[in-house]
């Protein structure tokens, strides 16, 4: 179901913004989202942005790992 703004009639991109971003207008409530709805997608993307810390971390370390393993003494020949 695809919400439009009333004034100029273009899809709302983001239901999150309380403006139109095509014209500037105020949008009607019913095609916002709820704080609630507004702090569960918060939830999520603070879940994501934890898991994606998590994963960069660790591939940081394990590239530290190779590179103490193979590139420490590389001894010009
Ligand atoms: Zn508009």
């Amino acid at each position: 179901m695809a919400y439009r703004c009333p004034a100029c009639g273009r899809a709302i991109l983001s239901r999150r913004n309380k403006l139109c971003g095509f014209c500037g207008e105020p949008l009607p409530a019913e095609s916002l989202f709820t704080t609630a709805e507004v702090e569960a997608i918060e939830a999520a993307e603070r879940e994501r942005a934890l898991a994606r810390k998590l994963r960069e971390e660790g591939r940081a370390k394990a590239a530290a790992k190779r590179e103490a393993e193979f590139g420490g003494g590389s001894s010009g020949g």
